[in-house]
């Protein structure tokens, strides 16, 4: 086309290349060293073939997945009632790759190796880079296995069909099927924090199963093949308490569960994920654990989805520093590039030292988890430590997508650069399976009730005792902040927050990663502001983003 055309543009400078595909293992140091400090490092061959995969057409195929809403078909043409989702091809070929890798199910499969859940969180943290939406399937079906495991005979006949690698989307018999997931229905419409508020009724049949009758308010994930549904039961007339039960979608003779989806949630983000209103019409299940017994059974599971909130928000905040450091590198800006600006490197490398600690404390956690059932210690570090990462870690997610953001100028407010879908879907990870401070009251009441939490805390940060000036000062301050009990869950958050802070800075000091020092100064001692990019003059600003870019 000839230059004098209307239709000729000018030609088109400064602006980044696309990142295109990247290896999301091979050019991620921090998850890297942590996989293998943790423990994970024995899966290497198979966290770097997915790596590529989450990197490349994950990647893209979860742009697809998100500008193509989940549809509810709640009747076909002729009236007749589907209760159906309807998802784009993009959401089935996601759910397929997640699946196929074992983003659901790798640290089952492979539980007789110590780590495996350390590997498996890597899994679900390039996952979640690329496609968020679809980690609530994946997740509640990797956590739903040992509260399934309450039920030896349940267990028997779902856990095959959990833990295999088949994506079956297809809606029929379980017994039928490759492959499952598995939902979660605990909040109603009068309270969610509060499940005791429940009003769904189970009632006991003369063949051992139950009828069920009510509604669940959030039921995310409707097209599973089954969920874990908390219900009060009433068999022996006095009501024995909730129960937690399995509801399949469909039944073992083909016909479908009375499970109505009412209609879908209009939601700030999380758009690829159809979470829905249901009620239940009679219909059928099995009891998980014991009547009376369903709140414990079920927070076996929710330990696990906690866990996987830590991990899915390390995940965006990694996601959304590697699109601001891309951008910064090659866009100029006053004779020189973004990241070559003093103020530019300052907010990058401070990124990059919260996106590391975050990550390195989920890796560690996840190791906890891992050993739980070898390790009382472990156990009761695990515990602890979920709640106090889920509440931090989930909290510093959505201002760092916005600063991330920022980075990209205008760009980042534009849904191509992708970080307008990170920024919407940043703040579900801290409301969702306990909000904020839900979880500082479970980290007062794991510590009331389950003394060795304590002892398995100190003795973390005590691991890393003489490392640091700052992190010594604070766990004498941590040492007396419980004394105090009249005020205790007036001061939780501010006490919680500074757990957290002194944990990342404990592992990162004893993993000597490079900016454990920069850490422990500016997080502990006071050398830095409430916004990123307060870091003191003297830090390593190139060395910290160098270790984050994914490329030069
Ligand atoms: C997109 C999405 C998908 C979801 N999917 C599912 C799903 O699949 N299954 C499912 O069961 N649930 C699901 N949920 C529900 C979610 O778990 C609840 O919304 C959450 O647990 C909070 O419950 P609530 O909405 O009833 O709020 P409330 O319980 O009313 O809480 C409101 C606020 O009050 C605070 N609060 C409550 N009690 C206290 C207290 N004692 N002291 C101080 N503060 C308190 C909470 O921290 C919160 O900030 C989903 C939610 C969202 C947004």
């Amino acid at each position: 086309m000839s230059p004098e055309s209307p239709f000729f543009t000018h030609e088109v400078e400064n602006q980044a290349p696309p990142l295109g595909d990247y290896d999301a293992w091979g050019t991620d140091t921090v998850l890297r060293e942590g996989v293998a400090r943790e423990g994970g490092g024995w899966a290497e061959a198979h966290l770097a073939a997915f790596g590529v995969v989450a990197g490349g057409e994950l990647m893209r195929q979860g742009y697809v997945a998100n500008e193509n809403k989940p549809k509810l078909r709640a009747f076909d043409r002729y009236g007749h009632r589907l209760d159906e989702v309807e998802f784009h091809p993009a959401y089935h070929r996601v759910m397929q790759l997640g699946m196929q890798y074992g983003v659901h199910a790798f640290a089952w499969r492979n539980e007789d190796k110590p780590g495996a859940h350390v590997a498996r969180a890597a899994l679900s943290y390039m996952h979640a880079q690329a496609e968020a939406g679809t980690g609530c399937p994946l997740t509640m079906t990797h956590s739903a296995v040992p509260t399934l495991r309450h039920g030896t005979a349940l267990a028997q006949r779902w856990l095959p069909k959990i833990n295999s690698y088949d994506y079956d989307p297809r809606v029929m018999p379980m017994a039928e099927k490759t492959g499952c997931t598995i939902g979660m229905g605990m909040t109603e419409k009068q309270g969610g924090s509060d499940v005791r508020a429940n009003s769904t009724r189970a009632v006991r049949q003369a063949d051992g199963s139950y009828r069920i009758v009510g509604h669940k308010w959030f039921f995310s994930a409707p097209m599973c093949d089954a969920w874990l549904v908390l219900a009060y039961t009433s068999s022996d007339g006095g009501g024995a308490g909730l129960g937690c039960f399995l509801m399949p979608k469909v039944l073992d003779d083909g016909s479908r569960n009375a499970i109505r989806i009412q209609r879908l949630k209009d939601k700030l983000g999380d758009w690829s994920n159809a979470s829905s209103e249901v009620e239940f019409h009679d219909a059928r299940a099995e009891i998980v654990g014991q009547e009376g017994r369903g709140v414990a059974t079920i927070l076996q599971m929710v330990a696990l989805t906690r866990l996987d909130c830590m991990i899915g928000s390390s995940a965006l905040m990694r996601q959304a520093l590697v699109q601001a450091l891309h951008h910064a590198r090659h866009r100029k800006a006053f004779g020189k590039r973004l990241a070559e600006h003093a103020l530019m490197k300052n907010v990058l490398a401070d990124l990059a030292l919260d996106s590391e600690a975050c990550t390195a404390l989920t890796l560690r956690v996840a190791r906890a988890v891992d050993a739980s059932p070898r390790d009382a210690g472990e156990a009761a570090f695990a515990r602890l430590a979920t709640a106090i990462g889920k509440y931090w870690i989930c909290k510093r997610c959505p201002p760092f997508i916005n600063e991330a953001q920022e980075c990209l100028g205008g760009a980042g407010y534009v849904e191509e650069s992708n970080l307008p879908r990170l920024y919407r879907q940043a703040p579900l990870n801290s409301i969702w399976e306990g909000s904020g401070n839900i979880q500082c009251i479970d980290v007062l009441r794991a510590l009331n009730k389950e003394p060795e939490t304590r002892e398995a805390f100190f003795a973390e940060l005590l691991a890393a005792k003489g490392a640091h000036a700052d992190l010594d000062r604070e766990i004498g301050w941590l040492s007396s902040a419980f004394d105090d009990v009249t005020t205790l869950e007036l001061r939780s958050r501010m006490i919680v927050e500074r757990m957290a802070l002194a944990l990342q800075a404990s592992v990162l000091l004893r993993a000597g990663v490079p900016g454990a020092e920069l850490f422990a100064t500016t997080r502990l001692g006071g050398e830095h502001g409430l916004n990123y990019g307060t870091l003191p003059a003297d830090a390593p600003f190139d060395a910290m983003m160098a270790r984050a870019a994914v490329a030069a």
